[in-house]
């Protein structure tokens, strides 16, 4: 540091709470006063008037003055709080009640209270996007256009979360990680698939009206799958197969590159209104069990724990 800040009155240089503190300091207390139940006084516009005071009086002779506390950790988040005027006058007036110990206190605990009050704000803001997905469902469910429900899977890639536990994957050439969209710029699919740790899964989507079994039986209980679902499990193989084999122009690339046993996904189709008899469901069942690398989920099934999901949280 510049020596010369030593010949800067202390009184000056010393209140300088930097702005980076200042705005971290009432991000976390939500512009509110952290002294229980308070009711502001609010300007003309609306705003509450606060102030960003010290726990420790960084000068000598003020309020909980502390002689061990430098510029540095005096200005410090750790030792700031947010109060209305009121308050800042009631604590600094009370200095044995309001000791550092209890200021403290007092601030981690409306700490505590903002960040519930987020978390219960942002468990209504997933609920409500999963409720309206679901209403969209209800709504769309005899709906045959491919597109429309690539478009849907691209603009609410929430709806995935379940299917697939979290992992990064492909849909309609675009990438997606965590529920959000990714930006692919400068690469392809593949790489970036091939760029998250091995837990990835390809995505092939088709209609919830598409049929899962051939028309016709193959022969005495057995039945065949559809021409579309057969289709569509050898395309994600297919491009499971491709990922797979440009692994090692990839790894060249990226050194540390992992993309151990990437995952095929199909959503296809609808058991509820299929209404399969006993043995075309054990058709169904035991053709699709026979995937080791490859997922098939059904509609229903997808939007069924959508559902589940969406009554937990309104709980
Ligand atoms: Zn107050």
């Amino acid at each position: 540091m510049d020596s010369r800040n030593d010949l800067v009155p202390a009184s000056r240089s010393r209140r300088a709470i930097p702005a980076s503190v200042i705005k971290i300091a009432f991000g976390r207390s939500a512009n509110r006063c952290a002294f229980p139940d308070c009711a502001p006084v609010l300007l003309d516009n609306g705003v509450p008037l606060l102030e960003i005071c010290h726990i420790s009086a960084i000068t000598a002779g003020g309020p909980r003055y502390s002689a061990s506390l430098t510029e540095s950790n005096g200005n410090s988040i750790d030792n700031v709080i947010i109060l209305c005027p009121t308050h800042h006058r009631l604590v600094n007036k009370n200095v044995e009640t309001f000791t550092i110990e209890e200021l403290v206190r007092i601030r981690e605990e409306h700490y505590e209270r903002v960040q519930r009050a987020l978390s219960v704000e942002q468990k209504h803001t997933t609920s409500s996007r999963l409720a309206k997905l679901l209403k969209l469902w209800h709504g769309e469910r005899t709906n045959g256009n491919e597109e429309f429900w690539q478009q849907l899977f691209s603009d609410r890639p929430e709806a995935f979360s379940l299917a697939l536990e979290g992992r990064a994957y492909t849909l309609s050439s675009k990438c997606y990680v965590g529920g959000k969209s990714f930006a692919n710029t400068g690469g392809n699919v593949l790489d970036f698939l091939a760029q998250h740790s091995g837990n990835v899964a390809l995505v092939e989507i088709k209609t919830p009206t598409t049929k899962l079994l051939a028309p016709q039986k193959y022969r005495g209980n057995v039945w065949a799958p559809s021409r579309e679902l057969a289709g569509s499990t050898v395309q994600a193989l297919e491009y499971r197969h491709s990922l797979i084999s440009n692994l090692p122009t990839l790894a060249f690339q990226t050194p540390g590159l992992r993309a151990a046993q990437p995952m095929g996904v199909v959503i296809i189709g609808d058991l509820e209104q299929e209404e399969m008899s006993e043995d075309e469901r054990r058709s169904f069942e035991l053709y699709r069990t026979a995937f080791r690398d490859l997922k098939i989920m059904t509609y229903d099934e997808l939007f069924g724990g959508i559902e589940m999901l969406v009554e937990l949280l309104g709980d």
